[in-house]
């Protein structure tokens, strides 16, 4: 294995990668440094961002600077205002030991006078957004004429975000003998028409198989329905206590209200987007990168110059149109050599489209199941009982404790934990208690109707459907009523056009049969049993029975109707249990 020292970097680089804590030299540094050394060649990587290929075109290229002579010597073009900076900043880390090597950013939403200012008093090295290095170059600010060595980096990235032109016009400006380094995460072909025309024989080093994802980012799939999407994002960050996440949503509307209904339900989130200032954005990435934030909601557009090491997760709250998009989203988790996560959470359409980023990029997929409340509160609880565990002793609280003491030494240590780490755990486990789990699905969207053997519920068949004025909530309610078993035992309802399905914990079957043995709806008997069958056979097994079952169900004159509130069809006599599901499904809404 290769070391900075067997590269051939010099000292005052050497000494600074020493004081960037860097040991062991990444596989895109251990690839490109030697050839870019070496040779004055043009170079085409394929890497992924997070690789550390920064360094692998940064330590080259302020080898080959000469810090006497001020012209500028070096391009580098990047796609976003927050790439730049970060790579300017990795340049000036690089360059700490070579004396009067000056690099300068050049990026739109800054005073162009104040970097043309700085270009002037001599940067051997721009680091530059293509827009605005367009500008400068329009307006006399800057002389590229003669530089020697011009990168671009993320080409694919800044090809997708419409800089073609620019950067043709770019590089027009520029010596047709200086050496052109290409990194790119993937080879679309845009890419490839860059390579073929504006670089002569260039090396290719690929990191990885090409188009392959960042062997460092495990990829898992949580199948839900369209309305289970935020509960199911909500639950994967309590599940995940030190969460530190990008999520990405399509459009500005969704970023902006998934950060707003997080911020609502008391995580630390925010939105970033193009409807958002500059500054406004600048301070929502300032606050991540202090970690502030722990969630960040962001569409595509405004996250490609996130490069914040340590994200956990990235969460696509919907998939991206294309898998390149995709392969972006996840390369900003998994950086630096440490692990990550990619989650998706797919609703049954999307179930072609994780085979086919499978197939493009080489990688396979876990399918997951939202955690249940249970199993939130069981991972909360151990979490807690770590945080306490690590927590470094405030020697502050010595002259409190005496008095605290005091109140507390009548506990045993048993009890004082049992209470410490119920304080936490009761704040979820009054919230989940309440909730319902969202059931696995398969592929195919089915699972939310079927009984789960392993877990734990039963399903029932009942005879009242939409026919008779019930939807889910109605339905759910009045079941609730009538069975008087507590609140949160009866989920899962489907209300079909002439019967329904519901479920509840398997311990009260039971009792929800002999609830409904003489329940009358109108004239009609209400008839329910257990569901034995599965999903769509299910259904149709009872419907072709339904002439029967009808004579058999209906019951002249009427039964013993005690429980006759049991009027689906009679919306006003249930305005109470309609308005009430109303609310609820506000309030689940919020969640
Ligand atoms: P990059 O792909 O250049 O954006 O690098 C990702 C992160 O990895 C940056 O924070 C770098 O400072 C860090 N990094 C780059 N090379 C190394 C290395 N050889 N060892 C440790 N960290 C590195």
């Amino acid at each position: 294995m290769s070391t900075f020292q067997t590269l051939g970097l010099g000292e005052a680089v050497l000494q600074a990668v020493d004081a960037m804590g860097f040991v062991t030299p990444s596989e895109v540094q251990e690839k490109a440094i030697p050839i870019l050394l070496e040779n004055d060649t043009d170079i085409v990587a394929l890497a992924q961002t997070g690789t550390g290929k920064t360094a692998a075109f940064g330590f080259p290229l302020i080898e080959k600077i000469d810090p006497t002579n001020k012209k500028t010597q070096g391009l580098i073009l990047s796609p976003t205002r927050e790439l730049c900076l970060q790579i300017a900043t990795e340049i000036k880390n690089y360059s700490k030991f070579i004396p009067n090597l000056n690099s300068v950013a050049v990026y739109g939403g800054a005073s162009i006078s104040d970097q043309a200012r700085l270009i002037k008093r001599g940067a051997q090295i721009i680091v530059a957004t293509p827009g605005r290095m367009q500008d400068m170059i329009n307006r006399g600010m800057v002389d590229i004429s003669q530089i020697n060595y011009c990168i671009l980096d993320e080409a694919d990235e800044m090809l997708n975000m419409g800089f073609f032109e620019d950067i043709k016009a770019i590089l027009s400006h520029t010596p047709d003998e200086k050496s052109t380094w290409l990194f790119s995460a993937t080879m679309p072909k845009e890419v490839s028409i860059i390579a073929k025309k504006f670089m002569s024989n260039p090396v290719e080093i690929t990191v990885g198989t090409k188009n392959s994802s960042n062997k460092n980012v495990k990829h898992e799939y949580y199948t839900v329905t369209a309305r289970d999407r935020y509960p199911a994002l909500k639950r994967l960050a309590d599940a995940n206590p030190n969460i530190f996440s990008v999520i990405f949503c399509r459009t500005k509307r969704d970023t902006q209200s998934v950060a707003e209904k997080l911020i609502e339900d008391g995580y630390n989130a925010a939105a970033i987007h193009g409807d958002l200032s500059q500054n406004q954005r600048d301070l929502v990435m300032k606050s991540f990168r202090n970690r502030q934030i722990q969630m960040l909601v962001a569409t595509d557009v405004a996250a490609r110059g996130i490069d914040v090491n340590d994200i956990t997760h990235v969460i696509n709250y919907q998939l991206p149109d294309d898998i390149e998009t995709y392969n972006h989203r996840s390369g900003r988790t998994g950086r630096a050599g440490k692990d990550g996560t990619s989650v998706v959470i797919t609703t049954k359409s999307d179930a072609r489209r994780i085979k086919s980023i499978e197939r493009i990029l080489k990688t396979t997929f876990e399918k997951k199941n939202v955690p249940t409340g249970k199993e939130i509160c069981k991972i909360q609880l151990f979490n807690l009982a770590e945080k306490i565990e690590k927590t470094e002793i405030n020697e502050e609280v010595d002259q409190y404790l005496p008095e605290i003491n005091s109140h507390l030494e009548h506990l045993t240590k048993e009890e004082l934990i049992k209470k410490l780490v119920t304080v936490e755990f009761t704040r979820f486990h009054n919230y989940y208690k309440k909730m319902r789990d969202i059931q696995p699905m398969d592929d195919n969207g089915r699972g939310d109707r079927e009984p789960d053997s392993n877990d734990g519920s039963t399903r029932y068949f009942i005879n009242v459907g939409e026919k008779d004025g019930f939807d889910w909530m109605s339905l759910k309610d009045l079941l609730k009523d009538t069975l008087n078993l507590g609140s949160d035992v009866v989920n899962r309802v489907d209300v079909k056009e002439r019967f329904s399905f519901f479920n509840t914990p398997s311990e009260h079957a039971e009792a929800v049969l002999a609830a409904f043995e003489d329940v009358f709806l109108e004239e009609r008997k209400v008839n329910i049993e257990v569901s034995e069958n599965r999903g769509g056979r299910d259904r149709k097994r009872r419907s072709g029975g339904g002439g029967d079952r009808d004579r058999s169900r209906f019951s002249r004159g009427g039964g013993n109707n005690s429980r006759g509130n049991y009027r689906g069809g009679d919306r006003s006599r249930n305005s109470n249990d309609n308005g009430g599901g109303r609310d609820r499904r506000k309030r689940r809404d919020r969640y």
